[in-house]
């Protein structure tokens, strides 16, 4: 897929836009199953929260994924999209009880992350296969907001809870089957995750009929040309050793299983977005375009540095631009960003808007959320179509008129 295929794309669909290239969705999954070709029992669960429309989740079923989902919402959906129940995972944080065996009744595997809902658990349905997410306490992460395994973090049983969590299994006799970690986004050093990953070794030395192990994610993506990004090839080879021999001592043949989000989806994804002005301060030159925060936060919830092309004018002289969203409030994509040289109506198109972009969209400002297209054998489709008026007023409940004069 090319800038001009992008920009007949906007052309087609109008703007803003979300495009989704499904060959590289596709080569991402195959990337990481070839690393870990050496692993006889390896399961991909697409963490669809990075990005959850239907077709996606198709696409990624054919090509055998099976999905992690973090709602019974996202369960509904993965079933809807046609997963078998015993392909979904639910690992979830801080839901409640009475969600997780609603999830649990559907087949679906549960994963628990905290002892009080394990005992209770474990206590009413002691046969029931259960994942414990175990929190090593193992810091990667890029930023405060992703990174999960520090000690104050609200995810995963810690592992110096592990006598606790012992006693709590042969107290309920409940039966788990696997050991979870997901250390949070970006992991730059293979070092802290192999590390990370003998802390699970560890832990699941204390179970007996275990079938899995499920390793998280949190592989760091590049962002744009030479930056680095985590050497998945590198991890495949020095994990899928230790996984073997592992294996090997505990005297059966398990699963290794990850749940990526990012590195399957992030890289696939384009965001287009029209240059309503250009305004010239006495300071900065500001691109305001059609779009903001409501449809892609990250910029601003995370400092993520997207980046941005001038699609319209790929060959121009390079300039320095602030690109800012329409939201009556501070919306800042890009600070000081060199961008070929930009005029009203041109098309910007923001990089790694695959995850994390529109699944985290809203109405805010009263706008509606754009429409998305699978890029798909060399044609654009269309996955979403762009709201209405009518998408705006629905569940909304007017007072009775009567009520209001
Ligand atoms: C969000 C999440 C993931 C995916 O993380 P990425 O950084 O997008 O790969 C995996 N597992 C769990 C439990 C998650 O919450």
């Amino acid at each position: 897929m090319q800038g001009k295929d992008l920009l007949q794309l906007a052309e087609k669909f109008g703007s803003p836009l979300y495009v989704y290239d499904a060959e590289k969705i596709q080569s991402q999954y195959t990337r990481l199953t070839k690393a870990f070709s050496k692993v006889d029992n390896l399961r991909i669960n697409y963490a669809m929260k990075a990005l959850s429309n239907i077709a996606i989740l198709q696409l990624l079923k054919e090509m055998g994924s099976g999905l992690d989902t973090v709602s019974i919402q996202e369960v509904l959906l993965g079933l809807h999209a046609g997963y078998a129940p015993e392909k979904i995972f639910f690992t979830p944080n801080g839901v409640s009880l009475e969600e997780i065996e609603e999830v649990s009744e559907m087949g679906v595997q549960i994963n628990i992350d905290n002892l009080s809902i394990l005992e209770q658990f474990g206590a009413k349905h002691p046969n029931v296969p259960v994942c414990i997410r175990i929190n090593p306490h193992v810091m990667a992460g890029g930023n405060a907001n992703i990174s999960v395994g520090h000690i104050d973090s609200k995810f995963g049983i810690s592992v110096h809870q592990l006598p606790h969590l012992v006693r709590i299994v042969e107290n309920t006799k409940m039966n788990i089957v696997g050991i979870h970690m997901h250390t949070g986004s970006d992991i730059l050093d293979i070092e802290v995750f192999l590390y990370a990953a003998e802390i699970l070794f560890d832990a699941a030395k204390n179970f007996k009929n275990l079938e899995f192990l499920d390793f998280g994610s949190g592989f760091k993506v590049p962002y744009r040309k030479d930056d680095i990004e985590t050497n998945i090839e590198e991890l495949g080879k020095k994990l899928s050793k230790r996984f073997n021999a592992f294996c090997a001592e505990y005297g059966k043949e398990l699963t290794l299983i990850f749940e990526p989000g990012k590195f399957l989806v992030s890289e696939a994804g384009f965001f287009l977005a029209k240059v309503n002005v250009v305004k010239q301060t006495t300071s900065t030159v500001f691109a305001g375009v059609d779009s903001g925060f409501n449809h892609l936060i990250r910029p601003m919830l995370y400092g993520s540095q997207h980046y941005i092309e001038n699609i319209s004018n790929p060959k121009g002289k390079e300039r320095f631009y602030s690109v800012v969203g329409y939201i009556c409030e501070t919306d800042t994509f890009a600070t000081n960003r060199r961008i070929s040289e930009i005029k009203e109506g041109d098309i910007l198109s923001f990089r790694n808007a695959g995850a994390y972009c529109f699944s985290m969209s809203s109405n805010y400002n009263s706008r509606y959320k754009p429409a998305e297209v699978l890029w798909w054998k060399g044609e654009g489709h269309l996955i979403r179509a762009h709201e209405k008026f009518e998408d705006l007023l629905q569940n909304q409940i007017p007072l009775p008129v009567e009520a209001v004069v």
